[in-house]
């Protein structure tokens, strides 16, 4: 993979060959490990694996390419990772085409890397530490999860936010990404409860109960009480218990109990946001129909 096999100190992108040796195509080439979702994953947190993976199932091989987000160009890109020797076939007369498996390469092995080389020429780079013949954690990524998240970087419904609110979400989804899972979580709720005063106040005048009354709330009941306001996708199964759990205070949580709810609570504040775009736009047409009739 290296240019040089014996120094493990110094990777130098543009010195880095794609090896096409036994460049072999076979109807299940396709890896099941380096995926966008696996670049998302966070840091210092076990990945599960499975230790009977064929290894180029599991190694990049094939000069694979997946399509991800790269934050240097703020668009979507296609990177092709470097083959790993660990994922050849062997395929010379007499070889029987033995492939081996995940595991007989992990008990080998304590760290293993994977580097990818955008169309851009940007490169990216993962870092592995090996726990287990079926347990791994990523140790390293450049760049870092959080600006390989194009929603994070590029979704537009964050703008609705305002500067303060933005950073608290970047900064919820950074120490997530570093598996800081409480600390996240208290952010995202921050987020919440300013997004379910919004709500609030924008239908204030429909609601029997004063905003200091609001306040006082749990945050379940708050969604509970502005249910006609919300998203639909609120109230579906798995939601609603999210807003118990929160209601009793994060510092109660385990970390793990955190990582469970900080997805389901995410797509929550997001599916707020974009509805708060989308009646923005709608709004925006109505007006744009309007004086256009006026002009009639
Ligand atoms: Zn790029």
């Amino acid at each position: 993979m290296y240019k040089d096999d014996n120094n493990v100190e110094i990777v130098t992108i543009n010195e880095l060959n794609f090896n096409t040796r036994n460049n072999i195509t076979t109807d299940d080439m396709e890896n099941n490990f380096i995926t966008e979702a696996m670049l998302m994953l966070p840091l210092y947190k076990p990945i599960t694996i499975n230790p009977k993976e064929k290894n180029y199932k599991f190694f990049p091989y094939n000069n694979l390419k997946i399509e991800c987000y790269c934050n240097l160009c703020k668009r979507r890109r296609i990177f092709t990772f470097y083959n790993s020797r660990y994922a050849f076939i062997d395929c010379s007369p007499g070889s029987s085409s033995h492939v081996e498996t995940v595991d007989y390469v992990l008990k080998k092995c304590d760290y293993f890397k994977i580097i990818g080389n955008g169309e851009c020429d940007h490169s990216l780079i993962v870092e592995f530490k090996v726990l287990s013949s079926n347990k791994i954690i990523k140790i390293g990524q450049y760049p870092s999860i959080y600006d390989m998240n194009e929603e994070i970087n590029n979704k537009s419904f964050i703008k609705e936010l305002g500067d303060e609110f933005a950073g608290y979400y970047k900064s919820a989804c950074s120490l997530y990404s570093f598996n800081t899972c409480i600390g996240a979580l208290t952010y995202l709720r921050r987020i919440f409860e300013k997004l379910l005063l919004d709500t609030f106040c924008d239908n204030r005048e429909n609601l029997d109960i004063t905003e200091e009354d609001f306040q006082h709330l749990r945050t379940d009941e708050k969604v509970k009480l502005l249910k006609k306001y919300l998203p639909s996708l609120l109230f579906e199964n798995g939601f609603s218990q999210i807003y118990s759990e929160i209601s009793n205070g994060i510092h109660n949580l385990s970390e793990e109990k955190c990582q469970n709810i900080f997805p389901l609570l995410k797509s929550a504040l997001e599916e707020i946001l974009i509805q708060k775009v989308e009646l923005k736009e709608r709004e925006n047409r109505i007006k744009a129909i309007a004086s256009e009739l006026n002009k009639l």
